[in-house]
């Protein structure tokens, strides 16, 4: 029987040159699979995920790798059913080798935990680049298509059911869509390997925006959280 990562793989990803500007919310489940299509992986096979973060502590596919102090491959819990993935690792996250860990990734802990999510037991989280864009820019798209081989590896070797995508850069890698979102976040989509995908603001966003009013960004934060919690109970 084909199922969804099998499919997956034996699509074409000639239309994934250039992100698109799709309205996803009108997009097919079929359609939306196809471009989630990566010919990036091809020659690469890991059949674990400890082998996959081996190779990217060797690894030197991009610039990324002059500047970095440390590979920032992930931290939690592997065996979770939630995957969360960001941008890239910051400064802090360059000086320990695990993502999340500076001020946004404190928030984003706190923010599981006001649901009851642990972020050790219960999720796993990583990023689209695994080394520190200098001066935290964004990573660029050649950047981003060189790593995806192992956030394809982290995918499809821990079959979250759950996965959130936390800010426009993740959102872009992972949908290939340029859509705002302000649009896209607290919606699901269906995702490969039968899981759903949930864009979400990213904390350092947050941050930056201090309101809790209701409509804020922080406001609106929680209210995803709690459909996330919802979800994560439906499968339990
Ligand atoms: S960012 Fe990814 S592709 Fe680039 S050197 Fe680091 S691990 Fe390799």
């Amino acid at each position: 029987m084909t199922n969804d990562s099998q499919l997956t793989m034996s699509l074409n990803r000639q239309d994934l040159d250039q992100p698109a500007s799709l309205d996803v919310c009108s997009t097919s489940s079929s359609e939306l699979i196809e471009r989630f299509v990566s010919d990036a992986t091809v020659g690469f096979n890991f059949q674990s995920i400890e082998q996959a973060s081996e190779a990217a502590l060797q690894c030197r596919r991009c610039g990324l790798c002059e500047t970095r102090t440390h590979v920032v491959f992930s931290r939690g819990n592997s065996d979770s059913k939630v995957m969360i993935i960001g941008e890239g690792p910051g400064q802090r996250e360059d000086e320990t080798g695990l993502p999340f860990v500076g001020k946004a990734g404190q928030l984003l802990d706190k923010i599981l935990a006001s649901v009851n999510i642990d972020q050790g037991q219960d999720v796993y989280i990583c990023n689209v680049v695994k080394c520190r864009p200098p001066q935290n820019r964004v990573p660029v798209r050649e950047e981003a298509d060189a790593c995806r081989p192992f956030l394809d590896a982290q995918i499809d070797l821990i079959m979250p059911k759950l996965v959130l995508l936390a800010g426009a850069t993740a959102v872009q890698a992972v949908l290939q869509v340029k859509d705002p979102i302000s649009r896209l976040r607290g919606k699901w989509f269906p995702f490969r390997n039968g899981a759903k995908v949930m864009p979400i603001f990213h904390p350092s966003y947050l941050l930056r925006n201090e309101s809790r009013e209701v409509g804020s960004p922080k406001w609106l934060m929680w209210q995803d959280i709690k459909e996330v919690r919802r979800a994560l109970d439906a499968l339990n």
